[in-house]
């Protein structure tokens, strides 16, 4: 966008490079591309060429995050098909249009870097692209272009960029860029800017201009307020120019309402390198105090330290995230590629610091589905954060907990008592549903899941309780998981009635599958509801029993009665689960089994989600599932289902499932793996695997689809490893596929670290940590395992052998 600077606020030149050089005098030196190179092909994803057509798509996949600000992996300089967006969670604009809901903003961009060489612009639009890739350093959180370009008047430009959001410092972002003319010496041009959208307010207000830090001349601010909403966003620019000719330079700098801009001129001579380093800083009014004050104040920081101790120190955050994440298959390296574009995106979602966000559908990588928050987070991601960070799943849990009280007025609204939570929720925990949308083919399609797609509220108490037993974490269940059940047990005790036949009725949901609308009796919604009654029982009791004092507070704050509490078990008893004991089916729904039955094999091979092909009236009528629903339910409640049981609804409903959702595969592929069809679990595996890198499901453009990440985690830890925790110690249940190798992973469980090793012959399990637990292999072995130790277990004809101690290996190193 071109923009004259009709109303320039400040305008500044200087000569030269010398603050650059001074700071670096002063500091270490800035780091450099060749330093920071993963060459091995199984941490990269490379995007080579550019087709302009899957610009969006790529966008999305290679977004950097540190789950405080994400930005999409758009060009620098832009493109006709560009779409770049900087979020930071929890930062929503409202507009004031009757249905408007809250959506994630799109922040300045901060990546602008345009290019002029001796005047003319370098654009992949004019001249001929020798080469161009984009690089997404899963290990290192670094997103990298290489460009060699050929322009009109011949000139050969190489351009070597990365840029990367700090997860050591996560207001920090930084982007570099270094250009060698490869066959002329000429006079380059880099305009590097951060630019508002027009929808943002711009504030710069005159004060602020007079508090720019005189020391630090070269700091750019930018501020905005956010619509709708009490909430100011501040960037804070600054950028070091360096070349080996040191002297001959040009800068100037100018700001206005909307808009900083730097421009650095410099001749170079052909074969030379210059530098371009970029760090940016953001701090919002949420974060507390004046963001103005705390982006200039940092920035000031980083540049002192030195850029290069920053990105360092990004580089060695995310080695022990990985330490503590990283999956290793050997044996199938697109699998391998996969699973860590998945654990990728899932560190980069998650903030552990900020307990008053969570993370949206398609995460900080794209606007898809607003930014809101879903039950995705809950029982999909959630547990791979449990297992390899628990600060960050307590972080996610916290979130719910400060939106107890939309919760709590969204029941009273409805009629309800305790905690109804928003099926979308954003940065209040109101219910941010939109009331309708328009359907692919122009229909107007009211949306109800705002009101009835309840289930919600017990994935949320169902993860909080997963997340207290398996962390051990007494202090979190205290403060704020308890109210959470307290809460959510006592909104399904008031959203069902006990019907004439003595049962316990709840209609007019919406379970997994929504391609049934307004249905009663839903099997998932039902097990799971009560599910939350008995664990809400259980967690009174135990108030009392081990936290008296806290179960005072709470009992009197919740004016929660023995009696009230009673009732909720006797309720649990009482839900209506249909369930049919000749065939071992639940039906989905109070007549589920009557609906029309569906051949989904006559429709393939299929390129449309099932209620594209027959639409939102028909589908209704139809057996079509649109995702994992009862399957799910017999996979969350496994202690209390019996093989048999998982087997026939799996039997019965994967054939009739269309997978309409990204959440669906990765489940399917869990549940037939550890019913031992090896076949069905591999095909639906690489489904979940190929959600967003095979875009198949042909909107990855607005985001990478989180929950079918966190899926595609469950199903190799739960699914291929079976691995179950259990009170006193974890199981595992190996199903793995014939042409892996070897499949490795670390687990963290209740203060204990785990690494899990399974080869075809063979399961190690190492362990660390003070407390001994008990470690069962199934077929019935079973050893208690001493933190430290190493425990090995052989396959052999009938099974696995029991486990023995095995002297340390590298297999199982911590
Ligand atoms: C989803 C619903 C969601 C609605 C509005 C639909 O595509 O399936 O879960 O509430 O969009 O965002
Ligand atoms: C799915 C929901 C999911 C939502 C957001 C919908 O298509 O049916 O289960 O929560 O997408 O990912």
């Amino acid at each position: 966008m071109d923009r004259s600077f009709s109303s320039i606020d400040v305008q500044r030149e200087s000569n030269l490079f010398q603050e650059d050089l001074q700071q670096l005098r002063d500091s270490e030196a800035a780091v450099l591309p060749s330093q920071l190179r993963t060459s091995d092909p199984k941490w990269l994803l490379v995007d080579e060429g550019f087709t302009l057509a899957r610009e969006h798509e790529t966008e999305s996949l290679f977004a950097i995050a540190n789950g405080y600000i994400g930005n999409r992996g758009s060009l620098a300089e832009g493109s006709p098909l560009s779409a770049p967006a900087t979020f930071v969670a929890g930062v929503f604009e409202q507009f004031d249009i009757p249905g408007a809901v809250p959506q994630l903003m799109v922040l300045p961009d901060w990546t602008g870097v345009r290019i002029w060489i001796a005047n003319e612009p370098l654009t992949m639009q004019q001249g001929d692209v020798l080469q161009h890739r984009r690089i997404l350093d899963f290990r290192r959180g670094i997103l990298w272009r290489e460009w060699r370009h050929r322009d009109p008047a011949g000139r050969i430009t190489r351009i070597v960029a990365f840029r990367l959001a700090s997860l050591a410092d996560r207001h920090l972002l930084f982007h570099s860029v270094t250009l060698t003319p490869e066959n002329h010496t000429s006079v380059i041009r880099f305009e590097s800017s951060i630019e508002a959208t027009d929808r943002a307010v711009s504030l710069l207000a005159p004060e602020w201009k007079a508090r720019r830090d005189s020391a630090r001349p070269n700091v750019l601010p930018l501020a905005l307020r956010v619509p709708g909403r009490n909430t100011t966003v501040a960037f804070g620019l600054t950028s070091q120019m360096l070349h080996s000719a040191r002297g001959v330079g040009r800068r100037t700098m100018r700001m206005d309402t909307g808009r900083i801009m730097e421009h650095c001129e410099v001749e170079v001579e052909a074969g030379t390198e210059c530098h371009l380093h970029r760090s940016v800083s953001v701090f919002t009014s949420r974060d507390g105090g004046d963001p103005f004050q705390w982006s200039m104040g940092h920035l000031s920081d980083v540049v002192t330290k030195g850029t290069e101790s920053a990105v360092w120190a990004h580089v060695s955050t995310w080695e022990s995230r990985w330490k503590a994440a990283d999956i290793e298959i050997e044996g199938d390296d697109s699998l391998q590629r996969a699973l860590r574009f998945a654990v990728y995106h899932l560190i980069s979602a998650a903030n552990p610091d900020d307990p008053r966000v969570s993370i949206g559908a398609r995460t900080l990588s794209g606007p898809g589905y607003k930014g809101h928050v879903f039950w995705d987070t809950e029982t999909y991601m959630v547990p791979f954060f449990i297992f390899t960070h628990p600060r960050s799943a307590c972080a996610l849990l916290e979130y719910r907990y400060h939106t107890l009280d939309a919760a709590r007025r969204k029941a009273r609204t409805f009629g309800f008592r305790g905690a109804m939570y928003a099926w979308e929720s954003a940065d209040t925990g109101e219910e941010t549903t939109p009331k309708a949308v328009i359907a692919q083919n122009g229909e107007v399609l009211k949306i109800p899941n705002g009101e009835i797609e309840v289930h919600v509220t017990a994935d949320i108490a169902f993860a909080t309780w997963q997340y207290w037993q398996n962390t051990g974490d007494d202090d979190f269940f205290v403060r704020y998981g308890a109210e959470i059940m307290l809460e959510t047990a006592r909104f399904w005790a008031s959203r069902g009635t006990t019907e004439n036949d003595a049962f316990y009725h709840i209609r007019h949901v919406i379970g997994p599958d929504e391609y049934h609308e307004d249905v009663d009796d839903d099997a998932y919604t039902n097990l799971m509801a009560a599910w939350n009654l008995r664990r809400g029982a259980e967690t009174a009791n135990l108030l009392q029993e081990c936290w008296p004092r806290r179960w005072q507070e709470l009992s009197a704050q919740l004016q929660l009665s023995d009696e009230e509490v009673r009732a909720w078990i006797k309720l649990a008893d009482a839900v209506f689960v249909p369930f049919d004991p000749k065939t071992l089916l639940y039906e989905q729904f109070s007549g589920y089994f009557n609906k029309q039955p569906i051949d989904l094999r006559s429709y393939e091979p299929r390129s449309a989600a099932m209620d594209t092909i027959l639409g939102h009236e028909q589908i209704q009528k139809t057996n079509v599932v649109k995702q994992a629903d009862v399957i799910l339910a017999t996979f969350l409640l496994w202690d209390g289902i019996s093989a048999d049981v998982r087997v026939a609804n799996f039997r019965y409903y994967e054939p009739r499932t269309g997978h309409g959702s990204s959440l669906s595969p990765s489940i399917h592929a869990l549940i037939a793996a550890q019913i031992g069809d090896k076949e069905c679990a591999q095909s639906y595996l690489k489904q979940a695997a190929e959600i967003d890198l095979g875009n198949n499901m042909g909107n990855a453009a607005g985001g990478v689809h989180a929950a079918a990440l966190g899926g595609l985690w469950q199903a190799i830890v739960f699914g291929f490893a079976g691995f179950r925790t259990h009170l006193d110690g974890v199981s595992l249940a190996p199903k793995v596929l014939s042409h892996w190798r070897r499949l490795s992973f670390p687990l963290q469980w209740r203060g204990r670290k785990l690494r899990v090793c399974i080869e075809p012959e063979s399961v190690h399990v190492s362990t660390a940590g003070d407390k001994p637990f008990r470690l069962r292999l199934e077929g019935g072995s079973e050893i208690v395992a001493t933190p430290g130790e190493e425990y090995v277990a052989d396959r052999s004809e009938s099974g696995w052998e029991s486990w023995r101690m095995a002297h340390l290996s590298s297999k199982g190193a911590l």
